[in-house]
């Protein structure tokens, strides 16, 4: 029986032809069956794609081919053949929508003006040494943070990630501009941009951690300074990295210890609340708060 598996890479690099980058990836992916999102820029590639081994195998072979995609940094994890509903491969103005395409400036060394990576060790390393001055900043979305995220960290109040500009020009977070700021996302792409975005608003020491919650957690699993699940974007939705996880999940309607999401039960909305198993069928017939009628 085929093994499926999942592959998440990102490269940032020039891409001065984004379409013709397009349709060879499109190609490709057709070529071999698989499905997910790749999103093409002038500033690089970022994919999520599943399929079978043999078929990624090829498929990550043939990418690496292009010259600032050759030392990509690829993470499998397991799949079920059918993670992803269709293939998708759009070309972009940004690899992640932070809405400010401008802002970000790329060589053949990736991003300029980022944050120094960090290997999960390194990251640890730099706690042991700086302690409680040293600040985690969750680069996702928040209701992604709602059932894990690094100890003590801060969570910006962003339901997208077109938020954090705005958020960051806000001054809620200047008091951090002198303290060490590690940065984390769930694979390291939106890290990339953000801690760039941060230092050159002037946050002094910004860190990114290389790899993301995902190498993180392949190293550390719950023994670590990672607290509960992580939100992935595929038909899993959520990962546990060891069977000690305790997620940090609280159910919006009996607050049980869950990592379930459900969606609202307004069809044209989006927003993803926790929701426990037991309470599920209540939930399909409760809208999120944003889509409640507003009471006088
Ligand atoms: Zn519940
Ligand atoms: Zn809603």
């Amino acid at each position: 029986m085929a093994v499926h598996k999942i592959v998440l890479f990102y490269a940032f690099t020039p891409v001065p032809d984004p379409l013709a980058v397009k349709l060879w990836q499109t190609a490709l992916a057709q070529q071999w069956d698989l499905t997910g999102r790749v999103i093409v820029s002038e500033h690089g590639i970022n994919a999520t794609l599943g399929g079978t081994v043999e078929n990624l195998k090829r498929y990550v072979r043939t990418t690496r081919q292009y010259p600032g995609f050759a030392d990509m940094d690829v993470k499998w994890s397991q799949g079920t053949g059918v993670d992803f509903p269709r293939l998708s491969v759009k070309v972009r103005p940004e690899l992640v929508s932070f809405g400010a395409p401008d802002e970000l400036t790329v060589d053949s060394t990736g991003v300029v003006g980022g944050g120094v990576h960090l290997s999960p060790q390194e990251v640890d390393d730099l706690v042991a040494a700086r302690g409680e001055e040293v600040v985690f900043f969750d680069g996702r979305n928040a209701f992604e943070a709602e059932i894990g995220r690094f100890k003590g960290a801060i969570v910006p109040d962003v339901s997208t990630t077109h938020d954090f500009v705005a958020e960051l020009d806000s001054g809620k977070y200047d008091d951090l501009k002198g303290r060490p700021v590690v940065t984390y996302c769930t694979g390291g792409v939106r890290c990339e941009v953000l801690s760039s975005l941060m230092a050159s608003r002037g946050f002094g020491e910004v860190y990114q951690l290389d790899g993301g919650i995902v190498r993180y957690g392949e190293t550390f699993g719950s023994q670590g300074l990672w607290e509960g699940s992580l939100y992935v974007f595929d038909q899993r939705m959520h990962v546990e990295f060891d069977d000690q996880t305790r997620s940090l999940g609280r159910c919006v309607l009996c607050q049980a210890t869950t990592a379930n999401y459900e969606n609202c039960a307004a069809p044209s909305c989006k927003t993803l609340r926790v929701v426990c198993a037991g309470c599920v069928p209540g939930a399909a017939v409760q809208v999120c708060a944003s889509c409640e009628p507003v009471s006088v």
